[in-house]
């Protein structure tokens, strides 16, 4: 792939803490080494892999080329050969210190700007971290310091950590990921809305119904268990990824896509949303927990049984959202996520409000002639892509006869290119020093404040069962049913 000159990122040194863990060999280091294939890094730039015990190298170049191994197709093996002699091992304990100098070794002998540290260690550690960092001079006023959900577990604790990262860093230094942000097709809804007058002129209440956002998982906790029990659907992802992407939806267009801009009118969404009160909850609020599979699926355990205790924590949570403001009064926000769901998916529907009155209608023969409301849906994974649900003439010479259509955007159909992963754009982001796609210290307070006391509410409610590999519980259906409305499922394909 050409890389346009504007993409190019200064030569930077990535110092990977806690490098030999999962989300450093799955997402971290496949996402540079694509960066590295496309001549993205370049030859200044320190790769430093950073972790307390070390196994040896040819040990971890193995482990690391299974993650790799769909990249390494799709280029040549001396430039796989070449990404691992740029990596350097180095024994590191954020907690004391010791392997400090060897990394400032690497990086004065690199000369590169901006040192760029990922802490893809427990939160725990973050504020141990910054202040070894900072005693052993590793930072300077030109460091950059990435981190990643959980970024608390309520609004104290939140607080908390973000004092930890501010007593060292300035919050234009912090790179708070959420990888969903870094997903094309999420990017795309930003060009969808902001670059063409077509979307942005319909975007208000008076033409859209209402808006869905599913984030659909078909695993389950697996050997995750143990921290997923601690946190729970509410926390795991309507905290950080769904409500990131309402913000994308309901923000008002920014003067400028920099990250102030873009930023603040996030913000502004958050603190519009509207507070769920306690005797609204049952309502508006429904929570699930997986039970064991059915049928051809009946081999997989429930929810309960990975955990091994008779936990309450919700895997599945449904709700009716609304912003109070002018734009969207009046519009319900369905946002819905879960584990072991029918199918991996996730979705923004936009469902427009019907014609004021159908010319077709005629008595007697409205069902082929009934109008179904236009749908924008925007597909984030798999097979990104964006959808338009119209209505259209059946053809043929039957007369005036009504039928559902879509115009279809698959990304990787129509751009015949490889989509890239969204961890590659925002590891460039960083190192081009644009914040836009980062969470902001202020939206994840925003998020918490809002959330906490719906958390508060769900600890006392024990989460409907649904069976795994089904659409969910009863519940969310019905609060679909109370509006006439329904859930749109995802399809396979776009
Ligand atoms: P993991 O597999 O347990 O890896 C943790 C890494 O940290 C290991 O390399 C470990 O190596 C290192 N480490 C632990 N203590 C250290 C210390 N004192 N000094 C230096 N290195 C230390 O965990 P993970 O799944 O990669 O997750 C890391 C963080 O990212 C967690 O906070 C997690 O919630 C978050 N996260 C993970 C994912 C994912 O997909 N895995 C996704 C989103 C967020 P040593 O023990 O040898 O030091």
């Amino acid at each position: 792939m050409r890389i346009p000159q504007e993409s190019l990122i200064p030569a930077s040194d990535f110092i990977i803490i806690g490098g030999t863990g999962d989300l450093a060999l799955r997402k971290i280091l496949p996402a540079l080494f694509y960066r590295f294939i496309d001549n993205q890094i370049p030859d200044g730039c320190g790769l430093i892999i950073a972790a307390r015990r070390l196994p040896n190298r040819a040990e971890f170049l193995a482990r690391l080329k299974n993650f790799c191994d769909i990249a390494i197709a799709t280029s040549e093996w001396e430039i796989w050969e070449k990404f691992c002699s740029r990596l350097s091992l180095v024994k590191f304990d954020v907690e004391i210190g010791t392997g400090a100098e060897e990394i400032k070794k690497i990086c004065e002998g690199t000369k590169a700007t901006p040192r760029i540290f990922y802490l893809a260690i427990s939160p725990s550690l973050f504020g141990i971290a910054c202040q070894t960092l900072k005693k052993r001079g590793l930072a300077t006023s030109l460091t950059r310091l990435v981190v990643e959900k959980p970024l608390g577990h309520d609004l104290a604790s939140a607080c908390e950590v973000d004092n930890a990262l501010l007593s060292v860093f300035k919050e234009t230094q912090v790179y708070r990921i959420d990888h969903y942000l870094g997903k094309e097709t999420v990017q795309n809804l930003m060009a969808l809305r902001f670059a063409n007058s077509l979307f942005e002129s319909q975007w208000t209440n008076a033409s859209i119904s209402n808006v869905q956002i599913s984030v659909a998982e078909s695993v389950g906790v697996g050997s995750r268990a143990s921290y997923y029990d601690r946190f729970g659907a509410l926390r795991d992802m309507v905290q950080n990824h769904l409500l990131q992407l309402l913000c994308l939806v309901a923000m008002e267009p920014p003067a400028r896509f920099n990250a102030d801009e873009v930023r603040n009118e996030k913000l502004r969404v958050l603190r519009a949303l509207k507070p769920i009160k306690t005797n609204e909850f049952d309502r508006l609020v429904k929570l699930g927990q997986y039970s064991s599979g059915e049928g051809d699926d009946s081999d997989l355990k429930s929810y309960v049984e990975e955990v091994g205790n008779q936990t309450t924590t919700e895997t599945f949570v449904a709700m009716r959202v609304e912003i109070e403001n002018w734009r969207w009064s009046g519009v319900p926000f369905y946002l819905r996520t879960g584990k072991r769901l029918a199918r991996r998916a996730s979705e923004i529907v936009i469902t427009f409000r019907q014609p004021p009155h159908n010319i077709f209608s005629k008595s007697g023969k409205s069902s082929t002639m009934a109008l179904s409301s236009n749908k924008l849906i925007i597909r984030l994974q798999p097979n990104e892509g964006i959808r338009l649900g119209l209505t259209s003439k059946a053809p043929g010479p039957g007369g005036m006869r009504l039928r559902p259509a879509s115009l279809n955007l698959s990304f990787s159909d129509t751009f015949k290119e490889r989509i890239p992963e969204a961890y590659e754009r925002l590891l460039m982001d960083v190192a081009r020093g644009n914040q836009t796609l980062f969470m902001s210290s202020n939206e994840v307070e925003a998020a918490w404040r809002w959330i906490d006391p719906i958390i508060e509410q769900a600890s006392f409610v024990q989460p409907e069962l649904y069976s795994s590999r089904s659409w969910g519980p009863i519940s969310s259906f019905e609060l679909m049913a109370e509006h006439g409305v329904r859930w749109i499922e995802p399809e396979a394909d776009l």
